[in-house]
């Protein structure tokens, strides 16, 4: 990163948490907390990448110390504090990176120092950016200070990847899950950035940097700064920015859907070729068709509100959306994502070729006319036919067939047929991994009151130990919830590591315990604590017991003699469970198991 770029970005980090964009929920709870007086002493900020997670923690960080609000409200980023923070020379704002190696040495100095009252300010912060990464060593300390933390002392974990936190940690801070930043919100924000600047820009470049920079405020920054300084008195123009980043025209996933829909087939390939001699990305055209494909479905089923795009764009949604059935829809986006069309763009000689292929068999399959629109559909486009000799053998044999039946729903289509026969991996409806969904900015996350997910038992995903029953494995198994008992009854905490394995084995003597975290596994099989384990576990098995600890990150706890049951014990990681809260939109708090 140059340092012009580092600048812009960092004039423009918001300063209060009236400034940040998009995490409301985050800024009104914090303000809350601090009017109250009730600061906690470790708070994990989780979300997106670009998002403002260590910017929030740097404005806690001022706003508990700031000289002038009496730490009770925004800071005033004005008073000696708040400038020392500002500026980086803050002694008491203790930033570690731990994806770096020089946090461990800052954690190993942590313990010794975390005592030490702050140098000036009022609370000593510590913020452990990337905290997923800290090693064992780094969360061991972190959670003998958080568990009794000093009153001056607040941490703020800040992480992209949560889940790989231990639970012991997690459940000792307090949580905010910031949202991905919508286009409209990083849009507005670059708007005020080329004001302020005197950059010049124009409106529809601006849209696709906010686009492209896929819900980081950070990337979007950094990309127009780099876009900026390049261009010279045009400004930043549409054209640039196509060019530099290797993107089809604007409108182009729109015009081959328009296509599709009258089934002009000649017209469809005309604009793929005009996309590739424009040297445009096809993978990433390809992706941005299913994206569009899915804001389609969204407006098409009455949920606009969900889309993060500019009004404008959806004006012109509405009138595709009327040609198309839902059906349509759901078939197109199968059609477009499908594996065999992402891997053939990159390999094929003939680039562009999956993608032709695709589109004639999405015209074919559009000619199966719903009921309830058939009549809105255009007769098929009379150009097919003469174009047909020079068509790959796939649009031949769709266009002759469309032609004898044209108000018929098709008879066997030999290419879709061949197509699918061809296939070896099932079309899928997910969207590639480089654009995950994004959970829209607006939509609720459901903490609290809620509507519950009832969620029905399904195969296991991941291998369970069954013990056959009357096994020593099912006796530890059935006397499990007793073993933490007797455990708890000498140590909290290592009734706590212990509840994140399972036994998965019993030889002689030995049970195997199988962790999911490394963090908790060391933390049982070290000297002191496995002979209180094993002490604990021969007591009530009345015999004499040594365990085996291993790790097994897929291992799922056992939570009672109920391993058989398949289900994980953390309702968050259940596949079922993350499917219905990606459908939803919501945060699952709570799955009821269905009547036994
Ligand atoms: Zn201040």
């Amino acid at each position: 990163m140059s340092d012009e770029v580092r600048s812009l970005y960092r004039r423009y980090r918001s300063q209060t948490f009236g400034e940040l964009i998009g995490q409301e929920h985050v800024s009104r709870t914090l303000l809350n907390a601090l009017a109250s007086g009730r600061i906690g002493h470790a708070y994990l900020f989780a979300g997106p990448r670009g998002s403002g997670k260590t910017s929030t923690a740097r404005i806690l960080a001022k706003a508990v110390n700031c000289l002038t609000n009496g730490g009770r409200g925004e800071p005033c980023n004005e008073c000696e504090m708040c400038r020392a923070i500002n500026e980086g020379r803050a002694l008491d704002l203790i930033e570690i990176d731990a994806a770096s190696n020089r946090g461990i040495d800052e954690i190993r100095d942590l313990r010794d120092k975390v005592h030490f009252a702050p140098t000036q300010a009022r609370y000593k912060v510590y913020i452990l950016d990337e905290a997923h990464m800290l090693t064992n060593e780094a969360f061991n300390a972190l959670l003998k200070t958080l568990e009794e933390p000093p009153a001056h002392v607040i941490f703020a974990l800040v992480t992209t990847e949560a889940h790989k936190i231990p639970p012991t940690i997690l459940s000792r801070c307090q949580r905010f899950d910031f949202h991905r930043a919508s286009m409209n919100d990083i849009l507005a924000k670059l708007n005020r950035i080329c004001r302020e600047e005197q950059i010049k820009a124009e409106p529809a470049a601006l849209t696709v940097i906010a686009r492209t920079a896929t819900g980081s405020y950070r990337d979007a920054e950094s990309l127009l700064d780099q876009l900026a300084s390049f261009t010279g008195d045009a400004g930043v123009t549409l054209a640039y920015v196509q060019q530099v980043l290797g993107l089809a025209p604007l409108d182009a996933t729109g015009k081959l859907v328009s296509a599709i829909a009258r089934r002009d087939v000649a017209g469809g390939l005309q604009l793929l070729t005009q996309i590739v001699q424009g040297g445009a990305d096809l993978r990433q055209f390809g992706r941005d068709l299913v994206d569009y494909l899915r804001d389609l479905m969204l407006v098409k089923t009455g949920n606009e509100n969900l889309l993060d795009t500019t009004p404008d764009a959806i004006e012109g949604m509405r009138d595709q959306a009327r040609a198309l059935t839902i059906a349509d829809l759901v078939r197109l986006i199968k059609l477009f994502s499908d594996p065999d069309v992402a891997s053939g763009l990159r390999a094929s000689a003939q680039p562009q070729l999956p993608l032709e292929l695709a589109f004639i068999e999405a015209c074919a399959d559009a000619v199966q006319p719903a009921m309830s629109d058939a009549h809105q559909r255009a007769p098929i486009s009379g150009t097919v036919v003469g174009l047909a000799a020079e068509q790959p053998p796939a649009a031949q044999t769709m266009a002759s067939a469309q032609t004898a039946t044209p108000s018929m729903p098709p008879t066997p289509r030999a290419a879709a047929a061949t197509r699918s026969a061809e296939r070896t991996t099932p079309a899928s409806v997910s969207r590639p991994a480089s654009t995950p969904p994004a959970r829209p900015a607006t939509s609720p996350s459901y903490v609290g009151s809620q509507p519950r997910a009832a969620v029905t038992p399904r195969p296991p995903t991941q291998p369970i130990v069954t013990a056959p029953p009357g096994s020593p494995l099912a006796n530890v198994q059935e006397k499990w919830l007793t073993i933490l008992e007797t455990v708890k009854a000498s140590s909290r905490s290592v009734e706590a590591f212990l509840k994140d394995c399972r036994p998965i084995e019993v030889n002689d003597e030995t049970i195997v315990l199988a962790f999911k975290h490394s963090f908790h596994k060391d933390s049982v099989d070290n000297m002191k604590h496995r002979a209180l384990v094993e002490e604990s576990f021969s007591r009530v098995l009345a015999q004499p017991v040594r365990i085996r600890c291993v790790l097994a990150p897929d291992a799922a706890p056992t939570t009672g003699g109920t391993t058989a049951g398949g289900r994980t014990a953390n309702p968050a990681d259940d596949a079922v469970v993350k499917e219905a809260e990606k459908l939803f939109g919501a945060k699952v708090v709570n799955v009821e198991k269905p009547d036994d």
